[in-house]
């Protein structure tokens, strides 16, 4: 059984004192929730604060680069992560992909660093309108994961892949649970082809895109839907708790 994460996206968003409310609020609802993992992606400067507040949480970076050190202005490395006890990192994420070079052969880069330094990847796919429309949807999706996971050797367990269409991101318009589902589903069927049956079997996918606290249950409910990826929605307590606990009913 795959356990259900969810994870929330703070962007560039928050402060000292808005993640120690949010934390103190969260970490109390999730210490009742034993079927859920819950994850938060702070931005860097919160980590440590984050994680020296919750018990119940951990967290992930929204970011890394895929050196060990060097002359690497502004980046933050692998073991950087490592040293605050940081678990996860997304890799990938469609703003970076979009805005900050991040390419296929980058993103594949740091997520063999990820691999390499201990901190599990969220790998970060999706299509654009664009490309759904065209209807490429599943051939775009099938590259950034294999591109990013090919000749890799990983413990299925370490990986999560979130399945994010861009035109969902931030937009309010969520993809249809039936939608979504498809997609997970032939995320499996990639891993099952192209990787291994136990990949296959416990890479844990998640759903983001503009996911509610209105939206979270039916969407969870998809049988390859392995929990949220959640952005705006997890800025905000009291939604996030009803989207941990949508999961941790699955
Ligand atoms: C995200 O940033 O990964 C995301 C899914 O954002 P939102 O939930 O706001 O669409």
């Amino acid at each position: 059984m795959r356990k259900p994460i969810v994870a929330g996206n703070w962007k560039m968003n928050g402060s000292s004192l808005f993640a120690k409310e949010l934390i103190g609020q969260l970490d109390s609802h999730v210490q009742d929730l034993s079927n859920v993992e819950v994850v938060v992606s702070p931005p860097a400067l919160y980590i440590s604060q984050v994680l020296a507040d919750a018990e119940n949480i951990s967290c992930a970076a929204q970011n890394l680069h895929d050196a060990q050190a060097g002359a690497f202005t502004g980046e933050i490395s692998v073991a950087m992560l490592q040293d605050l006890g940081c678990k996860y990192v997304l890799i990938g994420h469609s703003e970076r992909r979009e805005m900050f070079g991040d390419n296929v052969e980058f993103v594949a880069k740091k997520v063999a660093a990820a691999f390499a330094g201990g901190v599990n990847p969220i790998l970060c796919v999706g299509e654009s309108l664009e490309q759904r429309k065209n209807g490429q949807a599943f051939a775009v999706v099938k590259e950034q994961v294999l591109s990013a996971l090919r000749g890799l050797s990983f413990d299925p367990d370490n990986l999560v892949i979130a399945y994010e269409p861009i035109w969902a991101i931030g937009t309010g318009e969520t993809a249809s649970p039936e939608q979504a589902q498809e997609v997970h589903a032939y995320i499996r069927q990639v891993l099952a082809d192209e990787i291994s049956a136990e990949a296959a079997e416990k890479v844990r996918i998640l759903y983001g895109g503009s996911v509610n606290a209105s939206t979270a249950e039916e969407l969870f409910s998809q049988q390859d839907i392995d929990g949220g990826l959640v952005g705006g929605a997890s800025l905000k307590a009291d939604d996030f708790k009803i989207i941990c606990s949508a999961a941790a009913n699955k």
